[in-house]
């Protein structure tokens, strides 16, 4: 067995974080390195999953609920319009191999992916 990933230390309490929204399979936390005015991850309970390509071909109604988690958040901490992000292997910057997404929000619309 591998160590808990830092994102399921934080899920049993081990590291201190604020989980601004759980539900069964899924929570969310701030994002300690933000990126944008809004800047959560949304994460599966479980990391059986290393990234979004392994979690898209393996349980594809978990991504489903990941998304609808991320776009509900967005609509209660921004005003609804956001973008997700899931790192891909390490040279896309992915540092933890525990499937994320990113959900950022709030002046986004300049950014250099925003046109
Ligand atoms: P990635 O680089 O896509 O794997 O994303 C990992 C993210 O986890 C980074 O944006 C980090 O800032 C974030 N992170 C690392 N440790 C913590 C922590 N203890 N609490 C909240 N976010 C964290």
């Amino acid at each position: 067995m591998s160590e808990p990933s830092i994102f399921s230390r934080i899920l049993a309490g081990e590291i201190p974080s604020e989980i601004v929204a759980e539900t069964e399979n899924v929570f969310a936390i701030r994002d300690i390195a933000p990126q944008a005015p809004l800047h959560l991850l949304v994460i599966p309970k479980t990391e059986d999953y290393r990234n979004v390509v392994e979690l898209a071909a393996g349980d594809p109604a978990l991504l489903t609920e990941m998304v609808g988690l991320a776009n509900t958040l967005a609509a209660e901490h921004a005003d609804g319009d956001f973008r997700l992000i899931f790192n891909t292997g390490a040279g896309a910057g992915q540092t933890v191999f525990h499937v994320h997404a990113h959900v950022l929000a709030g002046g986004l619309a300049e950014g250099s992916l925003g046109g």
